[in-house]
């Protein structure tokens, strides 16, 4: 009989024991899941949650909840958990690494391209990489693949193709134009070297394209690659200035030329079968194929104003903590601006010039950033004002709300007027494109 009530009573211990862990485990459950749902919210309210290119698509009949997503995913707060289920939270940041993809115990989760409703232009190409343009190829995250890996990778395969397609060699033509210098326009460079192509690559802006544009202290996630040239790069987690050194390293050992700021405004294709590739500078460059690399970024909108092109003039704000002590004017009123003026605000004397009367194309915490520091003199917003003309060392503003034009001193000015998507270039050079909508990208290591 003794036995039997210590029995009930260890039992009893036993079973009151998992209640209480299972109480305190859908606890924790139902909190991470609010805290998703709050985050969900939140990326709506900025416009995070929509994806603009690659991104997680999670099937929920097959999801287990596993979280092996959410812990692969390197960036921040791209996945959650709601209910045991993986939900996707700021979707536009996506960069398309594809960890949870590759780390899904169940195959839950497909890499896709726009969504039911937000379609995202995508060109044809062939598995030669070639367009419906026969001679033009297109590499990199532009055919719809991100990441460094990938576009390094397709950089080498086009050229391959070119060179097998045996359309090279002609007199006083290029063999490849190559338009674009990030991971996958110099891999195409150094291939071309590798292979003694006549080539030229023209860069709008500076050599490592999105690359170059990371902050100094970001991780750059990446896998062993094969570079034209160097052989297996083996890199893991890398930093910007570790990946720009070594492609400049090999640039320089091989005596490469990249021409930058030099933005291609048109591929004419000529009756002969070859295109004729003009420049920002109208300089023009005959070639026989044309390897498009440019990334689907875009190029930022000029205003075109007298003094626009001088040096003190830039379309992103690189290294903030280097400025000091300057008289800068911002152009623009959304987030990029925005945030521009918030991070040089302390050390330097601030004008934002916005051509509309209030502030209504940002994130609601940085409209409300900004007025703070304008309230309390850190900024001085001009609203209805665009800015006329550059100076060495002063700026002319068009007051709309005064009627009046006002000169400021400046050292530097960033502008911020949105950018021109490749859309429209590829379309005048006769590239097909299709909107895209949930399109399964194929599997990528
Ligand atoms: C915030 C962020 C973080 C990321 N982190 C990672 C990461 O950790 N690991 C990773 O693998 N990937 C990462 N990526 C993705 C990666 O940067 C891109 O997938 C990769 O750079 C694509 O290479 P690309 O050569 O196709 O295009 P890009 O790097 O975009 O280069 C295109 C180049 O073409 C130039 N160009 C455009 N138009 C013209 C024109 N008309 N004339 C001349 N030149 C032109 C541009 O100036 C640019 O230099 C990240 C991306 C972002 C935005």
């Amino acid at each position: 009989m003794e036995v039997m009530v210590e029995q009930i009573v260890v039992y009893g211990i036993v079973f009151l024991l998992c209640i209480i862990i299972i109480f305190f485990y859908v606890r924790k459950k139902k909190t991470a899941s609010k805290i998703t749902e709050k985050k969900i919210a939140i990326a709506k309210e900025e416009g995070l949650y929509e994806p603009v290119s690659l991104h997680p698509y999670i099937n929920l009949n097959t999801c287990i909840g596993s979280a092996a997503c959410v812990a692969e995913c390197p960036e921040k707060d791209i996945l959650g958990i709601i209910d045991g289920k993986a939900a996707v939270i700021n979707a536009s940041n996506c960069v398309g690494h594809g960890a949870c993809f590759h780390n899904c115990p169940v195959e839950a989760i497909s890499l896709r391209i726009g969504t039911e409703t937000r379609g995202v232009d995508l060109p044809h190409i062939n598995q030669n990489f070639e367009t419906n343009m026969r001679g033009i190829y297109i590499a990199g995250e532009l055919g719809g693949m991100g990441l460094i890996k990938n576009s390094v990778e397709q950089g080498q395969q086009a050229i391959e193709s070119i060179v097998q397609s045996k359309n090279i060699g002609k007199k006083e033509v290029y063999d490849v134009a190559i338009i674009g210098a990030g991971p996958a326009g110099i891999s195409a460079t150094l291939a071309c070297k590798k292979y003694n192509l006549s080539y030229i690559t023209l860069e709008q802006d500076s050599l490592g394209g999105t690359v170059f544009t990371f902050p100094r202290s970001k991780i750059v996630m990446t896998s062993p690659m094969d570079l034209p040239l160097y052989g297996k790069a083996k890199l893991y987690d890398t930093s910007k200035d570790e990946l720009l050194s070594l492609w400049q390293k090999i640039i320089t050992k091989h005596d490469i030329k990249i021409n930058e700021n030099t933005k291609v405004e048109d591929i004419v294709p000529q009756s002969d079968g070859t295109f004729k590739v003009i420049t920002k500078n109208e300089e023009c460059y005959l070639c026989s194929n044309v390897l498009i690399a440019i990334g689907r970024r875009g190029s930022p909108r000029k205003l075109n104003i007298p003094g626009e092109e001088s040096q003190k003039v830039a379309y992103r704000l690189l290294e903030p903590e280097h400025i000091m002590n300057e008289n800068i004017i911002v152009v623009g009123a959304g987030d990029s601006a925005i945030e521009a003026s918030l991070l040089l605000k302390d050390h330097n004397k601030v004008i934002q010039v916005v051509r509309t009367e209030t502030l209504t194309r940002c994130k609601p915490k940085n409209r409300e950033k900004i007025l703070d520091a304008n309230e309390k003199g850190e900024v001085q917003l001009l609203y209805e004002s665009n800015l006329i003309s550059i100076s060495h060392d002063s700026c002319t503003v068009k007051m709309d709300r005064e009627d009046t034009i006002r000169e400021f001193p400046n050292d530097r000015v960033f502008i911020f007027a949105g950018g021109e998507l490749p859309t429209n270039f590829l379309e005048k050079a006769g590239v097909q494109i299709t909107k895209r909508f949930g399109y399964v990208v194929k599997k990528h290591s």
